[in-house]
Order: structure tokens, then sequence, then C-alpha cells
């Protein structure tokens, strides 16, 4: 029987790296829902090739089209953040890979973790915005998290086989963006297209931005603390910025295992989902000969204030940790439609992160009322 899979944001960049995955295995992964924001051609194409039982489609706005494209169809059509959600609470499926982008995206993991469906994860904001919660549902469910983030899914893979009480530290690497070597006193020129060009990876637009204020590393760094369970000051960072090694993890006699590939989120949703099993597949691999010298550099704080500021959530946690992936999901959007500088990033980031109302133990009834507060606090920088 093959794995039954749902797709939490399919006409995406993850989404539609996993469908190609899928189409690849065709007899191992069979898709059962979709769900897309507003790319509406696309979702009614994919509709059609993979025939899922449902699909949603999140803006309102675009239902009818949908439906209208749909109609011979017996695929069942929901809309609106309802529709999402209905989706996500399904038990019907093995796996739900969510690839959808910022804070959204957390409810939809505690659902099907409440369904007991496992999560393969690739939005990384749910454990930035409610690592606690989710650790306590997963305590209370079957279900299991399997990271897509190509750094967690190195780390996965190295720990494979190991003692826990073995490992010293985890060292995630990363490429250091498209500015790691340009004038820091220029940064307030930095244009939209200059941060979107990542040097190694095609994303989206909202994580490519990530990578150029290194915000993303730092989410990543509480991703890692709360998928592994390690303690902050056994989570490194290495700017490596060839991305060849895709993370590691150091064992207490001294020994690094790494694990290397080329550059492809299909090898970590693959993984994610035919785990535990490495299957054949046919992209393009890792040549020795063709990928040069391999470099290693301290990640530089001054430069990137948006690393600091991720640790220094962690170190609070409660209501930190959303507070800062909240302020950055409304500053990133400003940047995008030019409305704030690039610097401003992680000025806004820091002002949310330190001025809002901190709460230990937040349930998300609060963290609906902490959205609303942060982007009205955003909202207030010209
Ligand atoms: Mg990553």
């Amino acid at each position: 029987m093959p794995k039954r899979i749902s797709i939490l944001g399919s006409t995406g960049s993850i989404g539609v790296n996993s469908l190609e995955v899928i189409s690849h295995l065709k007899n191992k992964l069979e898709v059962i829902y979709l769900t897309a924001h507003r790319n509406a051609d696309l979702l009614v194409q994919q509709a059609l090739k993979f025939k899922p039982k449902a699909i949603c489609i999140s803006d309102e706005l675009k239902y009818n089209d949908v439906k209208r494209q749909l109609n011979n169809t017996s695929i069942k059509i929901y809309q609106g953040r309802e529709g999402l959600l209905e989706i996500a609470s399904r038990d019907d499926v093995d796996i739900m890979l969510n690839g959808l982008v910022g804070a959204s995206g957390m409810e939809p993991t505690l659902k099907a973790i409440n369904a007991s469906v496992d999560v393969a994860l690739s939005n990384k904001e749910s454990l930035v915005m409610a690592g606690e919660i989710i650790r306590k549902a997963l305590n209370k469910s079957k279900s299991k998290l399997f990271p897509v983030d190509s750094e967690h899914s190195a780390i996965w893979q190295c720990l494979r086989g190991e003692k826990l009480d073995d490992v010293r530290n985890i060292i995630l690497t990363g490429s250091g963006g498209p500015f790691r070597e340009r004038e820091i006193s220029t940064f307030y020129d930095i244009k939209v297209e200059d941060a979107l060009k990542h040097p190694n990876w095609s994303m989206g637009r909202k994580i490519s931005i990530d990578s150029a204020t290194m915000m993303n590393k730092g989410f990543e760094v509480i991703e890692a603390y709360w998928l592994f369970n390690f303690k902050l000051e056994n989570i490194k960072i290495v700017v490596h910025p060839q991305s060849v090694i895709h993370s590691m993890i150091e064992l207490k006699d001294g020994a690094i295992k790494a694990q290397m590939g080329v550059p492809d989120m299909k090898v970590p949703i693959q993984y994610a989902l035919t785990y535990p099993r490495h299957i054949a597949s046919p992209w393009k691999r890792l040549n020795f000969f063709d990928c040069g010298d391999l470099t290693f550099q301290k990640p530089d704080f001054k430069r990137f204030p948006c690393i600091d500021l991720a640790f220094r959530s962690l170190k609070k946690k409660g209501t930190a940790g959303a507070a800062l992936n909240l302020a950055n999901d409304y500053s990133v959007d400003r940047f995008l439609k030019n409305e704030i500088k690039f610097p401003e990033i992680p000025k806004i980031n820091e002002s949310c992160l330190e001025n809002h109302n901190w709460i230990k133990n937040p349930t998300l009834e609060d963290l609906k009322e902490l959205d609303i507060w942060v982007k009205e606090h955003v909202k207030g920088f010209s």
C-alpha cells in the first residue's frame, strides 16, 4: 500500500518539489489532499494530475475559479483558513507535509499531531512559534515529526544509530547568504532583488530574505533545539559558503559526522516521505571533482544581528520565539513591499522581542493576541 500524503502549500517551492518526488515514487506515495494559498491555476493543474480526494484554496476570492475548473471531477474543494485547518485535521493520511510559509503554518502542524498523523515539517515557524506546545502535543500523540529543512534532515541522518548521550554538539551549516562579504555600511542600499538572490539554494521569497538576514539560521537553531532536545550551548553554527555539507554532529570522542550532497530540497523531502529508507532517485548527484574547495567561517553576529536575536529568544522561551517569528513575518513582508530598508528588519524584530507582553506558558489564544499586537507594532515603524 502506498503511503498516503497530504501537502499543505502545494504550489510553493517545497510543495512543487514534493510533487516531483511523489511523481517519481508513484507506487510508494499517494496524494490525498493538496492545499494552496492563492495560486489557483497551478493548484487545479496539480489536482488534475494527482487526483486527490480534496483540495483547499485559502484565498476565498479564488474559490469559484477553482470550482469552475474542476467542475467535472469528484474532487471536493474547501476554501479559506477553515478549509485548510479541516484538511490538516484529517486522520486518513499517513504523513502531512507542511510546506506553508510563516507563522500561519503552526496551527496546521498541531492539528495533524492531534490527529496522530506524522508531520514532514518544512514550516520551521511551527517550532519557533510554539516549540513547547508542539512538544507537549507530541508526547500525547502517536505522531512523529520528520524534518524537511535540509540542515535538520542532515542532523537526523547523522544521529541515526548513535546514542544521544554520545553526541556533544549539533553543528548547523549555513551559506551566509548573498551579503556574507558585502560592506556593512552599504546595507541600507540593498534592494529586494539583491536580497532574493541566494547563492546556492533556489527557494521561496520569504525564506530567501530570511537567508539574507540569516534570521533563517537563527530560526534553525530554535528548530533544532525543539526537534532534537539538545542544550542551547551544544547547538553551533558554522558558515560554509559552498552548501555542500548540509550539517554535522560532533561526537564526544571527537569524531564528526557530516551529511553532504547537492543543494536540492527534493533529497530531504524524499527522505522525510520514505523514512527510514533511502530510495534510488534520478536527481543530480554531488561530484567531488566539481565542487571545489570547502571553506568554513565563524558566523558574524554584528553583520547578522538576527542570529543573536534567535539565541536571545531561546534563553527567554515563553512567547519570545513567537514574538520574534511574527515580527519577522511582518517586517520581511514590509521589506518585500519596499516599505522599509534591509537593516530595519533586525531592528523591528528586536523591538518586538524586547517590548511584547511576555508570557511564560502561552496558550494558542495568547499567541493569537500576540499576533495582533506585533502586527500593529511592526506597522508603526516608518
Ligand atoms: Mg534550512
